[in-house]
């Protein structure tokens, strides 16, 4: 392993947060290699159109067809030949011979001085390779249409065969995670059904003496886990299978026995809390045993202690399935700051997405943001726009780690880099926002 996560680099300096997701990613890529964790063709499944939303293309959509399978008009208006604009005389007057609608094709041939009615999508009959659009042109009186020579050239508003996709060529690529319009492009192709990477297994556990389960009574001190239900609204975004393995309580054998259960059905664990300084001692040691876990004190706020490795396969499991483990600092915006930072990417390479990054954009500050150099820091923020219909971001109120509700009534994050400084108003940032249109 180029990067053991045990790495004393690691445990006595803080990490940059590229440096974390350098490490996560090669590990994940070794498991791929290893074939360990769903890189095999067992893990192909075949479903249909109606079930591949968010799953992840496992081979190359070749296309069966041409699209379009013949050339056809982009535009309603009249199909003629071309080669009439080649003249000197400002205006061209054209007889209308017939009508194409889509579907309906018109079987004659178009001669010189002649043009065909034609709607979208209908094919272009024999002897045109140009559409005047309807609103170019003026009718006349015996069927005719005329129009100014110079208001289009020769093979416009057609749609030539096969230009938008060549029969045998890949429509989608492998790793594709399938949006509507990738449902939509196989549909047009005829294609009903998809091969897929079977959906990962994540299992999700929290720790902590002080968590109780929704439906349990509050006694002094002890507070609702919500980090679960956070996590599984994050993990169902991405169309996973979870297993959820509850609470566990601060406790070696508990920790050990919750730890092995999960990784005899995961693919991936997800705990959260316990890995802070003053609980890490207690895991690291559980850890050990397990597997090959590094903690990380990662140079960013919120979520600076994490855990992160794999788990030796445990009796009853294949003994070739590792199980990759994130162990999530417990504070409710750290949990989910750090899968969004880490975990995601981690999870989409893992079940070989291609494109595993959320897009970025920029907005600008409508406030001054405090920030110290040396680490990353993930802001929550609402995206506006001002009166110039530029974007803007204003943060949610108090940015506490534990200050769920700077997350909920939030719609993106602010990320100022590791080296950043500062921010006065009206300074662009860098923006992720939660949702994505499509
Ligand atoms: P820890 O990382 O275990 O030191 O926890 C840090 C903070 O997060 C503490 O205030 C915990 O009570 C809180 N916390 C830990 N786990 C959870 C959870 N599952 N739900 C809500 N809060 C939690
Ligand atoms: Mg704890």
């Amino acid at each position: 392993m180029k990067h053991s996560p045990n790495s004393p680099i690691l445990l006595t300096s803080s990490l940059h947060v590229d440096e974390a997701r350098k490490a996560i990613s090669e590990m994940v890529e070794e498991l791929i290699q290893e074939a360990k964790v769903i890189g095999d063709p067992n893990d192909i499944e075949v479903v249909s159109l109606d079930q591949a939303i968010d799953r992840i293309l496992a081979e190359d959509l070749l296309s069966p067809i041409d699209v379009p399978a013949a050339d056809n008009s982009a535009m309603d208006g009249f199909a003629f030949d071309g080669a009439c604009l080649d003249t000197s005389k400002p205006e061209i007057i054209l007889r209308i011979v017939g009508t194409a609608y889509a579907g309906k094709p018109f079987e004659g041939k178009i001669q010189q001085g002649e043009c065909l009615k034609i709607m979208t999508g209908a094919l272009m009959p024999v002897g045109c390779d140009t559409v005047i659009p309807q609103e170019f042109t003026n009718a006349k009186e015996d069927l005719q249409i005329a129009f100014q020579q110079n208001q289009l050239k020769r093979g416009e508003n057609r749609r030539l065969r096969g230009e938008d996709l060549q029969q045998g060529k890949p429509a989608i690529a492998t790793g594709r995670l399938l949006r509507p319009s990738d449902l939509g492009l196989a549909a047009s192709l005829g294609i009903a059904s998809l091969k897929v990477k079977r959906r990962l297994k994540v299992a999700i556990l929290s720790s902590g003496d002080e968590l109780r389960s929704l439906g349990q009574a509050l006694d002094t001190g002890s507070i609702y886990d919500s980090n679960r239900y956070s996590l599984t609204g994050l993990l169902n975004r991405l169309n996973l299978e979870i297993i959820d393995c509850g609470i566990v309580r601060d406790e070696p054998a508990s920790l050990k026995e919750a730890f092995c259960a999960a990784a005899k059905r995961a693919d991936v664990l997800i705990s959260s809390g316990g890995v802070s300084v003053g609980e890490a001692d207690f895991t690291k040691q559980i850890m050990q045993e397990l597997g090959d876990v590094g903690f990380w004190k990662i140079a960013m706020r919120p979520g600076r202690p994490m855990a992160f490795g794999i788990l030796k396969p445990v009796a009853g499991k294949n003994p070739a399935r590792k199980t990759l483990f994130f162990g999530l600092p417990g504070n409710p915006v750290a949990v989910m700051v750090t899968f969004y930072q880490f975990v995601r990417a981690a999870l989409l390479q893992l079940n070989g997405a291609n494109q595993t990054e959320p897009p970025l954009m920029q907005a600008i500050s409508e406030a001054p943001i405090r920030k110290k150099p040396g680490r990353t820091e993930f802001q929550r923020a609402i995206l506006g726009r001002d009166s110039n219909g530029k974007p803007t971001v204003k943060l949610t109120g108090s940015q506490g780690a534990g200050i769920l509700r700077s997350m909920s009534e939030a719609n993106c994050f602010v990320i100022l880099g590791h080296e950043q400084g500062n921010i006065a108003a009206g300074d662009w940032v860098d923006v992720a926002l939660f949702d994505g249109l499509l």
